[in-house]
């Protein structure tokens, strides 16, 4: 049967009743969605309000609803790929294109004019989306703003205001080098928070707000790597002292204490231009990355990592590390719960003699752990390419693919991104010198044929 060979998402299955009628959901979904869908482009506010109302009147959806929807059509319109690939298939429903247009409004305003961000995206979530096993499940909410985000940072030399220069154009950067990123290198940085300066005083902000319910509202934005540092900061001293998060960071401003946090960044030491990742964060900008960067204080290699070994039950730091970088989030199927505080699971136990070794564990929430040692659920790894496959109670299986940087399926978009990068330079750079040339040219032609009056 070729169910079991082919590769496939798992949602697509013909031989499953519950696939069969949420494909019949989806279709009818994005049929109804397309009839309401307003004719002509709607400009000023004031006829949103006219549309939205009388859409209102004869469906009951709400404004928020339908602006979402509607910018969510859009957005696809401008991927004919995955467009083409949905109506072939209806592999996502409107939730998951609304998820891709959240992540796309966070681009910088000059990306969403201009048509290599837009190819970049249609290839890199075709890459997303297309199975590579048997039964694969869909990527989850994360796995799917991190791919949006991650084309962002790949191109958004593009969105860089075009300058151009007096003493003739800069020679193009160099191609990197192609080939295999076999190693990255995390590193923790041990530090309390850094002392503001001028530069984040100038994107910081804080919002206080009295709550009607006698509450207290606070809004902080910061630049991103200082953001990254207090939630790892945060999470670090939730998880040590079994608080949530809200609890800790107030604990943390109103009793004077030292904490130590590890912030772990991974990246390929032999990729030039190597992205750099945070399990938390996500793709750090360039700008993060360098700041970061700077505070490392320890370099693992993660290959060694991988094959490093320990008789305890516990993981040693760099192996926690390897399996966090792999895997991310909690594996347990649509579980989108973050890796760095989870625990790690033996694959085989350790009492019946699993090793203590990457490719023996697992990240699960607790709350999955418990499931797995209930036996709701078994699982096979598989130790080359980190998948991970789920064994039902039902005899059914499913594949749940590893989405961390040290997963060899996103080793090798390093290696796109950096190549994404140096043609987005080019292409920025070549865009600036015709727009250039045609300001030039318009002012020649001016004084050539100058107006009659
Ligand atoms: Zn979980």
């Amino acid at each position: 049967m070729n169910l079991m060979s082919e590769p496939s998402w798992s949602v697509l299955n013909p031989h499953s009743f519950y696939s069969r009628a949420r494909r019949i959901r989806v279709e009818a979904e994005y049929a109804f969605w397309h009839q309401l869908r307003p004719v002509a482009d709607v400009e000023s506010d004031e006829d949103w309000t006219t549309l939205t109302t009388l859409l209102h009147k004869d469906t009951g959806l709400s404004k928020v609803p339908l602006t979402r929807n509607f910018d969510a059509l859009d957005t696809l319109d401008q991927l004919p790929r995955l467009k083409a690939l949905i109506q072939e298939t209806f592999l996502l429903d409107l939730h998951h294109v609304s998820i891709i247009d959240s992540a796309v409004k966070t681009a910088p305003a000059a990306l969403l004019h201009d048509d290599f961000f837009w190819a970049s995206l249609d290839e890199d979530l075709m890459t997303r989306f297309t199975p590579s096993r048997p039964q694969q499940l869909l990527p989850g909410r994360r796995a799917i703003t991190d791919t949006v985000i991650n084309t962002i940072r790949s191109v958004e030399e593009l969105a860089a205001p075009a300058r151009p220069s007096p003493w003739g154009d800069p020679a193009p950067p160099p191609e990197p080098a192609a080939g295999p990123a076999p190693c990255e290198d995390p590193a923790a940085t041990m530090r309390a928070l850094p002392p503001a300066d001028d530069d984040a005083a100038r994107v910081a902000s804080l919002f206080t707000e009295p709550q009607p319910d006698g509450t207290i509202c606070f809004t902080l934005t910061v630049d991103q790597a200082t953001g990254t540092l207090i939630s790892d900061v945060v999470a670090q001293a939730a998880h040590t002292r079994g608080t949530g998060q809200a609890r800790a960071m107030a604990d943390l401003l109103l009793e004077p204490a030292t904490i130590q946090v590890n912030s772990l960044l991974y990246s390929a030491h032999d990729v030039d231009d190597a992205p750099v990742f945070h399990p938390t964060t996500g793709l750090l900008t360039e700008e993060t990355a360098a700041t970061l960067r700077e505070m490392v204080t320890r370099t693992l290699d993660m290959d060694d990592a991988q094959q490093a070994e320990t008789p305890a039950h516990d993981m040693p730091f760099r192996i926690r590390c390897c399996v966090i970088g792999r895997d991310w989030v909690c594996r347990w199927p649509g579980c989108n719960a973050k890796a760095t505080h989870l625990d790690g699971d033996h694959r085989i136990n350790h009492e019946d003699g699993g090793p203590t070794r990457a490719d023996n564990m697992v990240m699960l929430c607790r709350h999955h752990h418990n499931r797995k040692t209930d036996v709701q659920a078994t699982y096979l790894l598989d130790p080359v390419t980190g998948d991970v496959y789920w064994h039902f109670q039902d005899g059914t299986y499913a594949v749940d693919l590893a989405t961390g940087p040290l997963a060899p399926r996103e080793r090798r978009w390093v290696q796109t991104f950096a190549q994404r990068k140096a043609k987005a330079r080019e292409y920025a750079h070549r865009k600036a010198v015709a727009e250039r040339f045609d300001a030039y040219r318009a002012h020649h032609e001016e004084r050539e044929h100058p107006p009659p009056f």
